[in-house]
């Protein structure tokens, strides 16, 4: 579990008094990786409490995190200081809080990110590193994994040392995110509370968090009618909520699906989610109406024909990706998933995409 969080509206400026109490050495720095759209944004820039030693580096979001860029990002950390980083501050959304999350992983241990993907294969902990999130829906502030796409397949680093050691909820963070994507990785949240809260999983655990997410998202997506305040801080404590409920259950389907489609065609894991889980309602019939209702109410445009013209080996590598998921699939269909989701279904379904 992340062991510290401060939440409220301007508690990103209490960053720099808990650094303050981290760092162990004058020469070691702190490493900011912050997200490149504040790179003119004085209101987060300006009031990062970088000092002395300590290093801001702007990272794209365009692209899912890649196994090769948080080594080449270790690579660059530790050729410029002779010692450790004090360490990994990732400031944006799911995708710089994953390389925060691995890059402070890959500090410690050898060898490449991609020899890391899977569950439990982190031998040493992570420096220290904090999650500051500026956009809500994904969990990563929160959950034990860091989602990687590498040279064979997409799947996180799942360990007991990647969760933050500290997290930052400042809600007035996420002001400017544009509409889709606000919707997206909020549904990528209700997406999680949905896979939770039906799989075989489930427990008493995850069902609290899971249930307090989903009536969140609910006032968020179907009871407001505009984005204010109330609404910022519902659907970050909704997203702190949907990954807790994962972090002791597990996803579904449209997480398996929209895996595949982010290995071959680089969908970005909010829309990917919003496509796959638009074409599930044999398996999730409620929740698929209800999200169907909130893409209506909020005029969300989800692409279609995504899979029109793919060849048979694209089909067989995104099944391929899909199918590796087990634990995803039998949270969702039991242990004898293997005969109900068979890759001529599988073909199907994507094709419906
Ligand atoms: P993202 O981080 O990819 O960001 C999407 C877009 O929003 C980017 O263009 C980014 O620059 C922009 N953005 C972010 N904050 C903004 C702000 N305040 N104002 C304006 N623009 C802003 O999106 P995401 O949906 O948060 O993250 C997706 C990533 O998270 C994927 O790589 C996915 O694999 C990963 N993920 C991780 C976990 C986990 O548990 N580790 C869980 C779910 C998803
Ligand atoms: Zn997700």
């Amino acid at each position: 579990m992340v062991s510290r969080v401060v939440f409220g509206r301007g508690s990103f400026d209490q960053l720099g008094e808990i650094l303050a109490l981290r760092r162990p050495h004058p020469d070691a720095p702190f490493i900011f990786l912050v997200d490149d759209v504040f790179r003119n944004r004085e209101d987060i820039v300006g009031r990062l409490p970088a000092q002395g030693p300590d290093k801001v580096l702007f990272v794209s979001a365009a692209e899912e995190p890649k196994t090769s860029r948080v080594d080449a990002y270790r690579d660059q950390i530790m050729s410029e200081y002779d010692v450790l980083p004090a360490g990994i501050i990732g400031i944006g959304g799911g995708t710089v809080m994953d390389y925060a999350k691995a890059v402070a992983l890959m500090l410690t241990n050898p060898g490449s990110a991609a020899d890391y993907q899977g569950w439990d294969l982190i031998k040493h902990p992570a420096v220290y590193h904090v999650g500051i999130p500026t956009l809500s829906g994904t969990g990563a502030e929160v959950s034990r994994t860091t989602v990687l796409t590498g040279p064979v397949k997409k799947l996180g680093i799942n360990s007991d040392y990647t969760p933050f050691d500290q997290v930052v909820l400042d809600p007035e963070l996420t002001r400017g995110v544009p509409k889709d994507q606000w919707f997206y990785t909020g549904m990528d949240c209700y997406i999680h509370c949905i896979e939770s809260l039906t799989g075989n999983y489930l427990n008493a655990f995850s069902k609290s968090y899971g249930e307090k997410a989903l009536e969140l998202c609910r006032l968020v997506f179907l009871e407001k009618d505009e984005r204010d305040e109330e609404s910022a801080d519902a659907l970050m404590m909704a997203s702190w909520h949907g990954g807790m409920s994962i972090a002791y259950s597990q996803v579904g389907i449209a997480h398996a699906m929209s895996y595949g489609l982010s290995y071959l065609l680089g969908t970005k894991h909010g829309v990917g989610n919003c496509i796959v889980f638009d074409q599930l309602e044999d398996y999730y019939p409620e929740g698929v109406r209800e999200f169907k209702r909130m893409v209506d109410k909020h005029e969300i445009h989800i692409p279609r024909n995504v899979c029109a013209g793919l060849s048979d080996a694209d089909f067989d590598k995104m099944i391929d990706v899909a199918l590796s998921l087990e634990p995803l699939w039998e949270n969702a269909l039991g242990k004898d998933w293997k005969s109900v989701m068979t890759r001529t279904k599988l073909r199907t379904m994507y094709e419906r995409m």
